[in-house]
């Protein structure tokens, strides 16, 4: 596909620019939201709708100077919830595209004979009509219906999207199986990042008609190209895929000075003072945050307040301790806060990071991309973390 173009009537600009090479046996996934131009560029594929511009060429051919029966010839096309149709027997769904191909009798019956085998169903359900097949039998007859009349791409938008967890993966494995094992080259539309990652050589990432990255499943989760991608993958894959990954946790000081609201002003100064801090974190007993106490408060209200939890400030700014540093980054630096309390799920105060550490996470963010570089620098910044001077020690 070559600056591949689809513009609708009312001026939508479906596809726009689109490059994409797809080679032989290869299995591609586009992903991406909703109404990015997924299906109108499977269709133009098809040719079930015409390009406003630029060109589409199978085995250097130009698709549109194809005959539209000899293109259908090569490509298969598997919509959203495979419908069988219900008034023909199963071998009569499976040599459907066959039939239209004007294969001999022989020649059908000895494929449906092939096909039933591949997905592991007695040759006797092809006498049966689709409703005496449970759903995921039908599924499964649906899958080999677009591999019957042998055409060497198959586009799929969306097969499994209605199916439950357990038939959507048998599903999975079984077109990849067969993909395999037949040398098909499969063109796949999900919106489902799992599936993606496992069923394909190659990973077409698609927002707003834009290609937002063309990549292997490893290099996807390694190297997301932008934002837009990383959001897609998701934070715990993320996370999982590259342990070099940086998180707050991580680079979080532990030794955190904190206090409970029962506790008198004068306690929390002398804990202040004993840990050379100008602030200290508010928990209840279950170590929860609650907020924070600083020095110039106390000093404001020492006469009228006796405990902490007369003054302490309630809105706290926090972070989760497995939020990616990355995007956490920015919020602390726009803030302008000193320190950030670092949390657990549970809202359990597990460390804090300091305004020294956030210099080394900008560092990191900026230089640390390279995934060597990156192991390396996030060993560097544990260190420089804990060996900083006391939290909230420095002035604002
Ligand atoms: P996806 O399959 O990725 O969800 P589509 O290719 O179906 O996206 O749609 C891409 C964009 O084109 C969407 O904004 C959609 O509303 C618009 N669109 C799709 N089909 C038509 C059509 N026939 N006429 C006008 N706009 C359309
Ligand atoms: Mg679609």
């Amino acid at each position: 596909m070559e600056h591949l173009t689809k513009t609708y009537k009312g001026g939508k600009k479906a596809v726009d620019d689109f490059n994409l090479t797809v080679e032989k046996g290869e299995f591609v996934c586009f992903i991406g939201t909703s109404g990015s131009g997924k299906t109108t560029t499977m269709r133009m594929i098809n040719r079930m709708l015409k390009q406003t511009s630029g060109v589409i060429k199978i085995n250097d051919q130009d698709i549109n100077q194809l005959d539209p029966v000899e293109l259908r010839r090569k490509i298969g096309y598997v919509i959203q919830n495979i419908g069988l149709m219900p008034h023909m027997t199963i071998r009569q769904n499976i040599t459907l595209v066959p039939r239209l191909l004007k294969w001999s009798q022989d020649k059908m019956d000895r494929r449906a004979k092939q096909m039933i085998k591949l997905v592991e169903l007695p040759e006797s359900f092809l006498d049966r009509y689709p409703s005496e097949l449970s759903g995921g039998q039908q599924q499964r007859i649906g899958v080999v219906r677009a591999l019957a009349a042998d055409q060497d791409l198959i586009l799929m938008d969306e097969p499994f999207g209605a199916l439950d967890p357990i038939t959507r993966e048998s599903l999975q494995d079984l077109v990849k199986d067969l993909q395999e094992r037949l040398g098909k080259t499969i063109i796949f539309v999900t919106h489902d990042m799992d599936e993606a990652l496992k069923l394909s050589t190659k990973i077409v990432v698609m927002d707003d008609g834009k290609i937002m990255q063309v990549a292997s499943p490893d290099e996807i989760l390694r190297h997301p190209a932008n934002q837009f991608v990383e959001e897609l993958i998701g934070h715990d894959r993320l996370v999982q895929a590259r342990p070099s990954i940086t998180t707050v946790g991580q680079i979080m000081l532990k030794n955190v000075a904190s206090t409970t609201p029962n506790k008198l002003l004068k306690d929390a100064l002398r804990e202040m003072h004993e840990r050379r801090v100008d602030s200290l974190l508010v928990t209840d007993d279950e170590k929860t945050l609650k907020g924070r106490i600083d020095i110039g408060d106390i000093d404001y209200h020492y006469q009228t307040a006796t405990s902490v939890g007369d003054i302490m400030h309630h809105d706290v700014f926090y972070v989760l301790s497995s939020s990616l540093i990355r995007d956490t980054v920015e919020r602390i630096l726009k803030r302008g806060l000193k320190n950030v309390p670092v949390v657990d799920d549970q809202k359990r105060l597990v460390g804090i990071v300091t305004r020294a550490s956030v210099v080394d996470m900008v560092y990191d963010a900026l230089w640390g991309t390279d995934s060597n570089r990156h192991s390396s620098n996030s060993n560097d910044t544990a260190e420089k973390a804990s060996a900083t001077t006391s939290q909230g020690g420095e002035s604002k």
